[in-house]
């Protein structure tokens, strides 16, 4: 996929399942042009007398730093233009709640210190991360299979009506996401998308039902000022 913005519409173009990374260095336009596409898995170009719509369903990657300055949330540190709570608000203020909105995981990453590359590899390595993965892909496919959808493989592209009936958590999950979307003010599709989410965690530990751990975990993902307003 490749985004541009040249002031007066961006340009956007896609390759089926491509994973892109984006800064908010790009401008706001080409930026909202992507909620599209991540909502629908489609791109729809109108010129003049004509509207073509192109498969766009892709992973979206992308990487910010806390502020212009790149080090806003590093002790001792203060931001060149003021002070750094404004620095990191005027910043993060690039990308829209809309855009923020179509994040399933938001993960703030620590700057890597000296000690920690010292540090033993974790048990877990990538191959076998692969293979919970393969295998809980493997889970959602024939999940829907069975359902009798077509075209869809992954919660990710369940319509919202059935990712209610396939991630319907137990009672104590359930009380947990009222109360926990009420306090972060979860939208609509934010609400299906933590579904979604909590629906993966369960299928990645092998577990047939959705419990509350796999929720709050859904749950601690959501973008920076869902979780501002929880801690309120
Ligand atoms: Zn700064």
């Amino acid at each position: 996929m490749r985004i541009t913005g040249d002031g007066v519409g961006p340009t956007v173009q896609f390759a089926r399942g491509c994973v892109s990374y984006i800064i908010p260095e790009f401008n706001a336009q080409a930026l909202d042009s992507l909620r599209q596409p991540l909502e629908t898995g489609e791109v729809a170009i109108a010129r003049a007398n004509h509207r073509i719509v192109y498969p766009a369903r892709f992973q979206l990657v992308a990487a910010m730093n806390p502020c212009r300055c790149g080090h806003a949330d590093e002790p001792g540190y203060s931001c060149r233009r003021g002070p750094n709570a404004r620095c990191v608000a005027q910043y993060q203020a690039r990308l829209s709640g809309p855009l923020l909105d179509r994040f399933d995981l938001t993960i703030d990453v620590p700057a890597v210190a000296a000690a920690d590359l010292l540090q033993p590899p974790p048990r877990e390595g990538s191959a076998e991360i692969a293979e919970r993965v393969a295998a809980a892909r493997a889970v959602q496919t024939e999940r829907y299979r069975g359902l009798g959808l077509e075209g869809v493989a992954s919660n990710a592209a369940a319509p919202a009506n059935v990712v209610e009936a396939v991630a319907a958590p137990d009672v104590s999950a359930l009380s947990l996401l009222r109360d926990a979307a009420e306090r972060m003010r979860l939208s609509a599709r934010g609400y299906h998308r933590v579904l979604k989410l909590a629906r993966t965690l369960a299928d990645l530990d092998g577990a047939d039902a959705v419990g509350r751990a796999h929720l709050a975990e859904a749950l601690s993902y959501r973008g920076p000022q869902e979780r501002a307003a929880a801690a309120a």
